[in-house]
């Protein structure tokens, strides 16, 4: 078969991550779903036809989530995870020039390049603060802009200042929000007022469903009725539908599950300050090359192949994964030390 070019260039996918006990390489919640909840997905799927394919556009969870939202059902779009989300919006909009900020989630520059489109890379300052004027100078009628807020890996929340900075110059903006809930801080309110925004969420963080994979768009009707016409039909099954449905309706265990990873994220930053930046996300990157050393105690967090190659993320999990975390990296700091 002959290979197309393009996509011989593209190296195998692999998750870099090290070190497999304890999980805190991804960014996934820490708590499973509880045994309530898995019971409940389960009498609701007991219902389904198998037989029969999934509700076309997903229309229930469409409609659960503009309530949730107070947006219409036709301002939202759902799929497999946020990442299929990425894609559709590239297929769906004619620019063939993306600006990213890193460092930021691959996933933007992975779709950018799948689909011949030119990038350009505005990184971050050394605080990693957003150079706006630099994007502005970038921006041309055929650009689009990718921005994550918080953004991952670094955990920090652009302002909404900048934001609107930003949509002011009518480039359409993909604003990446999957870790929102962590932050409390939201530009989805902006959908209404601007035509050029799209946002993305994804219940695979604060939600804790990443194994089911559901992720959502929000933009104006037009947009999001272009993107439906060219999604794949089915493209999100029933029980994910199902358990994001379920979800939706667990505001309480969600609100409190994220403000037990605040804490615990604010209980680490207070022991190790001086080797993490602030973050307003389930994670902190470190200024530490600790990546092999947490491996070898059985602590997987996330390694940088580039840009990042001193440092590591690590996700926040529950209170005594958090606890071991604590003790190695504080033997790491102190051998680092002595
Ligand atoms: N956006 C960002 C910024 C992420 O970090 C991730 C997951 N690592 C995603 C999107 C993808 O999430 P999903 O599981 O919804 O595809």
């Amino acid at each position: 078969m002959n290979i197309s070019k393009r996509v011989k260039a593209f190296p195998p996918y692999k998750s870099k991550s090290v070190g497999n006990n304890i999980r805190m390489d991804k960014n996934e919640s820490p708590y499973p779903l509880p045994k309530e909840i898995k019971k409940e997905v389960l009498t609701e799927l007991d219902k389904v036809q198998f037989n029969r394919y999934p509700q076309i556009a997903a229309r229930s969870l469409r409609e659960s989530l503009a309530d949730y939202l107070g947006v219409g059902p036709e301002n939202v779009v759902v799929g497999s995870g946020s990442d299929e989300m990425i894609p559709l919006v590239l297929n769906t909009l004619s620019a063939p020039r993306a600006i990213i900020t890193p460092p930021t989630f691959s996933m933007y520059r992975f779709y950018a390049e799948l689909n011949q489109m030119s990038l350009v890379k505005v990184p971050l300052n050394d605080s990693f603060r957003l150079s706006v004027e630099k994007i502005k100078e970038e921006i041309d009628d055929k650009t689009i802009v990718f921005i994550c807020s918080p953004n991952n890996p670094t955990g920090n929340v652009f302002p909404r200042d900048q934001i609107v900075d930003l949509l002011d110059t009518d480039v359409p903006l993909i604003l990446d929000e999957a870790y929102w809930e962590f932050s409390g801080s939201t530009n989805i309110d902006l959908v209404e007022s601007y035509q050029n925004l799209v946002v993305l969420r994804t219940f695979s963080k604060a939600y804790g469903i990443a194994g089911v994979r559901v992720g959502y768009a929000v933009s104006n009707a037009a947009m999001i009725d272009y993107m439906l016409r060219i999604k794949s039909p089915y493209n999100l099954n029933s029980l994910s539908m199902i358990t994001a449905e379920v979800m939706l309706r667990q505001h309480d265990l969600v609100e409190d599950r994220v403000r037990r990873i605040i804490k615990e994220r604010q209980r680490i930053f207070g022991r190790l300050g001086d080797h993490c930046y602030p973050s307003e996300a389930n994670f902190l990157l470190l200024d530490l090359d600790a990546g092999e050393y947490l491996a070898d105690r059985g602590i997987a967090v996330r390694t940088f192949e580039s840009e990042l190659t001193d440092k590591v993320r690590v996700t926040i999990g529950r209170r005594e994964q958090n606890d071991e975390f604590l003790k190695y990296i504080q033997g790491y700091i102190a051998d680092e030390n002595s």
